[in-house]
């Protein structure tokens, strides 16, 4: 038996004992996981917001851990091997994955944590091992690690490759969450003039300005749509990352672009959003969405080995896996836990 979170229904979570997952495709690893966190998404979950999601599910999509069993089909995994296991889990044979496009893998995506229960727990079963965990290198920070699962190369992926950050451009990113954090620290890859953050917490505006962003707007008083096209000249931004997900926030993107600029969507929304072509039809700008494919997970290794970024600046709270209960509750409440990411140690 092990220790597992699980979703009990909308509202409704426990810690419970689970059967220790089993090899079920020759492709398949068991991972015992060493440390995971929360995502946003397991809160949208709880709250009933995913039906893909059923009850009884374990939750979680991020971790690293040590490869604990491989099926006969495993081959560049063994026992013992350090791993960082993906969000998307990838079978690296179908129409999609052969266009990298793994979010979309006909028997794969996003289903850890949704439709095949995930790594809260001691242990996790990793379909498609091969092409869906990736190999820890010797020494490195397991914790940092652990922010290339999902929000690095979803920030990076849907935000800043999206959202074509330009070397000089002007970049906006609306909402300084976990996932608009990363955006800013991959945007810098491409070194942009500037990148306003957009937020409602000042603590996260902070925050913000700590790792790289040039001028902070706090969108409280409505008017951060007229504040951002004073700072820009009246002419706007040349990529909007939207990181929220709700109609207000979309919207604020569509004021300040500027001509022949991106709206890059990275939130998850729940509720359909007004398109103002009657402003935007002559614009010449793009609208992009995407499901993180983390297709990018290689390469974020190689700029977190060599210090270009650290992803460990967004880890704000530490608690072991009994006590995940209380991990929740703090991630919940972010505004005044002031909570960015929490690491679980299982
Ligand atoms: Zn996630
Ligand atoms: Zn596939």
């Amino acid at each position: 038996m092990m220790k597992a979170f699980v979703y009990r229904g909308p509202g409704k979570k426990a810690l419970e004992q689970r059967p220790k997952p089993e090899i079920t495709a020759p492709t398949d690893a068991i991972v015992k996981i060493v440390k995971t966190t929360i995502c946003g998404t397991d809160l949208h979950i709880l709250k009933g917001d995913v039906p893909t999601c059923q009850p009884g599910r374990i939750l979680g999509h991020e971790g690293v851990g040590i490869v604990d069993k491989v099926g006969p089909a495993v081959t560049a995994f063994k026992p013992g091997d350090r791993a960082l296991i993906s969000c998307v889990s990838a079978c690296g044979k179908c129409v999609y994955c052969r266009k990298q496009m793994y979010s979309h893998c006909t028997t794969g995506g996003w289903i850890l944590g949704n439709k095949i229960d995930g790594t809260q727990a001691e242990f996790v079963r990793t379909p498609y091992a091969d092409t869906s965990l990736y190999p820890i290198p010797e020494g490195a920070d397991e914790e940092a690690l652990v922010m290339l699962s999902d929000i690095l190369p979803t920030g990076f992926e849907c935000g800043v490759l999206n959202g074509k950050v330009q070397p000089g451009s002007t970049v906006a990113i609306v909402g300084s969450g976990p996932v608009g954090l990363a955006a800013l620290l991959t945007a810098q890859f491409f070194s942009p003039a500037e990148i306003i953050m957009i937020d409602l917490d000042d603590n996260r505006l902070e925050i913000a300005k700590r790792f790289g962003a040039t001028t902070s707007v706090n969108s409280a008083d409505g008017k951060a749509a007229e504040t951002v096209m004073k700072m820009t000249g009246k002419r706007g931004v040349d990529t909007a990352i939207e990181a929220v997900g709700i109609p207000a926030t979309f919207e604020l993107c569509e004021k300040i672009v500027a001509p022949g600029g991106t709206i890059a969507n990275i939130g998850v929304h729940g509720q359909k959003v007004a398109l103002h072509l009657e402003r935007l039809w002559d614009r010449n700008i793009s609208i992009t969405t995407r499901l993180v494919d983390t297709v990018t997970i290689s390469m974020l290794f190689k700029t977190v080995g060599s210090h270009k970024i650290d992803p460990k600046l967004l880890i704000t709270h530490r608690f072991k896996l009994d006590r995940i209960l209380d991990a929740y509750e703090t991630f919940g409440h972010a505004t005044k836990t002031k909570a960015l990411k929490v690491i679980i140690e299982a």
